[in-house]
């Protein structure tokens, strides 16, 4: 491990399969995610004994099920810690299914210029390959290098930045990306080997953008462009009190007729629209359809961005 100086990490629990139990060692999908408390996920890392580093529980729950509520309090955790002088960095355990979104978003929200390491498991706890323990131990490493800032994810030796991350697989335990192959470090051995470049801090969008009750936050819905596809969906979303809609179309983000009809229609009447691609990477270009492009986001993001500037 590279030197950790005498800064303490403080590493926040969310729950997730990392903090996972099954009935059985050998049973890796019927688990429950969010079990064990962050304390004894750091308890049972002999290697982390000793070490300047404090825990903090800010909620425990499966991420397929995380909200605006905990994203409010998580923000104000992290960003309440980041200030303390004698804190270097700031650690978060996660649940993989939207553990893009919440980077993204904390990202955007704080920008931070110490380090925020997220990490997670493919494997719960109890299996006989539970990758949680190394990934945690990575996101010391992580937490405690230098060249280390912004919001990243570790998991399987491997750093990505908050911008590009994105769940890749739905079981294999290297079951991250980074998009377009964009990744900022390897963790080999506790060594952090930068390749990339670490998320830009930019600037923060700050807390009390996020403020607003999160019962009031903004309505903002994907699509899929497919075969077929036509306006029908959007015209459903309207009737609900939709805000936005990030459509994720084919290729450059190009879509059907109808569907293209109906969005237009839908953003003359005020519902704000971002085309992004239900492409694994690659950016959406300007095509001249006057639906605007969501760049190189991918859907999911481009909806938590479309959410903080409705927010504004
Ligand atoms: N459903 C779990 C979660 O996101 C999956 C995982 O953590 O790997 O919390």
């Amino acid at each position: 491990m590279q030197s950790m100086a005498s800064n303490v990490i403080v590493i926040l629990g969310t729950g997730g399969t990392i903090a996972g139990q099954a009935a059985s060692a050998t049973d890796n999908v019927g688990y429950k995610a969010g079990q064990l408390s962050v304390a004894s996920l750091v308890a049972a890392i002999p290697a982390l004994a000793g070490l300047p580093l404090e825990t903090e529980q800010v909620a425990q729950l499966d991420s397929k099920d995380m909200d605006f509520a905990t994203w409010q309090r998580l923000a104000a955790a992290v960003d309440r810690h980041l200030a303390r002088p004698e804190v270097g960095a700031v650690i978060i355990t996660h649940g993989t299914d939207t553990l893009e979104e919440t980077a993204y978003f904390l990202q955007r929200v704080l920008a931070p210029r110490k380090p925020v390491v997220m990490t997670a498991a493919m494997r719960p706890a109890t299996a006989l390959q539970a990758d949680g323990p190394q990934n945690l131990l990575d996101a010391v490493a992580v937490a405690a290098c230098p060249e280390a800032t912004g919001v990243s994810v570790v998991l399987a030796g491997q750093v990505h930045g908050a911008d590009q991350v994105q769940k890749a697989h739905s079981y294999r335990i290297d079951g991250f990306c980074s998009r377009d192959e964009a990744v900022v470090a390897w963790v080999e051995e506790g060594r952090v080997r930068t390749v990339g470049a670490w998320p830009h801090s930019g600037e923060a969008l700050g807390l009390n953008r996020i403020a607003r009750a999160a019962g009031a936050w903004p309505k903002v819905q994907i699509l899929l462009n497919h075969a077929s596809a036509d306006g029908s969906l959007v015209q459903a979303m309207q009737a609900v009190g939709t805000a936005g809609i990030v459509v994720a179309g084919t290729g450059n983000g190009t879509l059907s007729q109808g569907l293209e009809q109906a969005l237009l229609d839908a953003q003359a009447q005020g519902v704000k629209v971002l085309r992004s691609t239900r492409c694994q990477a690659g950016p959406v270009l300007d095509n001249g359809t006057g639906l605007a492009s969501a760049g190189s986001l991918s859907p999911v993001k481009a909806r938590v961005e479309m959410i903080l500037q409705l927010l504004a």
